[in-house]
């Protein structure tokens, strides 16, 4: 009913970042080359997201903002293989419930799009034809959490955090999404700041000098490899590496979906560490997986269950020990 549906809604989105990562989500699935994340007053005043993604078809427009409608999987046997960021088609039922949502979208094989007011009940209010779209979506978010007080006087108190929390995120995205330009931009008043204008890159560590710096390229070991079917590869800070990275800088991705590190893994480049004395590295990890994984544990897809992690640690703490004896000899 309406409250297990709200109550549902405010869990599926927490916080203002989680609408921003949700959209950019729809954004990759829609297979773009360009993201662009503009915020006003922190996002307070509105998220949009636009895309040069396939746009949506007129068919799909009357079930978009309505629970469980996705276009991406359609059998109980596809959650098992799912190539998109996006399955559950919960998002933007779960964002119409908390704020107001506006999409200007053409979809690939028409001429003209459409801009679509819907309702707090995921229903169109108004579809009016915008004839200058170019192929693509626009999704707009405003009243962001109106009808949740509590989280409305959070958004304004920490609205600084929520930016920098952001910033992170969409860096994130640039850094794993190589193929496609991502930029952020902060309006505020009459100010326009790009926060984030990140281009194609022929790789992820080069992404990652583009991003935070050239010196990352020379600080950094490079490591692969496949354990049942699971590729890896990543870069991991040299151990007599001098040069000062922010300390969280520790990003993990399977299939290109930010999550946090497996715990497995994290202890054993911790213990490895640890064990040559040296300060905790910074590092990217990515896997890439056909099967044998589960990105369905929480909300927010961030925790990845992979089949032999217990193995995976092993190796990849062997590939990264061989890499320190190399450097301190
Ligand atoms: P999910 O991503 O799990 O399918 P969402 O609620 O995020 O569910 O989106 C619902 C549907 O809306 C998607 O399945 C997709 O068909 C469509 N959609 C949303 N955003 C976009 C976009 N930027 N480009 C194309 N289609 C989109
Ligand atoms: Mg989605």
């Amino acid at each position: 009913g309406e409250l297990s549906n709200r109550i549902c809604a405010e869990q599926a989105i927490p916080d203002m970042p989680a609408i921003v990562k949700e959209l950019i989500d729809n954004s990759i699935d829609a297979k773009c080359t360009i993201i662009r994340v503009t915020l006003t007053n922190c996002g307070i005043g509105g998220i949009e997201v636009y895309d040069d993604g396939v746009g949506i078809h007129p068919n799909d427009y009357q079930k978009l903002c309505l629970k469980g409608a996705t276009s991406k999987i359609a059998t109980i046997d596809d959650l098992k293989t799912i190539k998109t960021m996006g399955f559950r088609g919960e998002a933007l039922a779960s964002i119409s419930k908390l704020c107001k949502i506006e999409i200007i979208t053409r979809h690939k094989d028409l001429e003209i799009g459409h801009k679509l007011i819907y309702g707090d009940d995921g229903i169109i209010e108004k579809i009016t034809e915008d004839a200058s779209r170019a192929i693509g979506t626009t999704v707009k978010v405003t009243n962001i959490f109106n009808n949740v007080p509590v989280r409305l006087n959070d958004l304004s108190n920490k609205s600084k955090i929520y930016l920098k929390k952001i910033i992170e995120l969409v860096q994130a995205y640039a850094l794993i999404n190589i193929d496609k330009r991502i930029m952020l931009t902060h309006i505020e008043g009459s100010r326009r700041d790009e926060l984030i204008n990140s281009l194609p890159a022929q790789s992820v560590l080069e992404q990652a000098a583009n991003l935070f710096g050239r010196d990352i390229k020379k600080s950094m070991n490079e490591f692969y490899g496949e354990v049942d079917n699971v590729k890896y590869y990543g870069y991991i800070s040299k151990p007599n590496c001098a040069i000062k990275f922010k300390k969280d800088f520790q990003y993990c991705y399977f299939n290109k979906r930010i999550i946090g590190i497996p715990i497995k893994i994290k202890r054993a480049i911790a213990s490895l560490y640890k064990d040559f004395s040296m300060k905790a590295p910074i590092y990217i990890i990515c896997f890439e997986a056909e099967e044998g994984y589960d990105c369905n544990l929480t909300p927010d897809k961030t925790e990845v269950y992979i089949q032999n992690e217990e193995v995976l640690a092993r190796e990849i703490r062997i590939k990264i020990l061989d890499l320190c004896k190399e450097n301190i000899q």
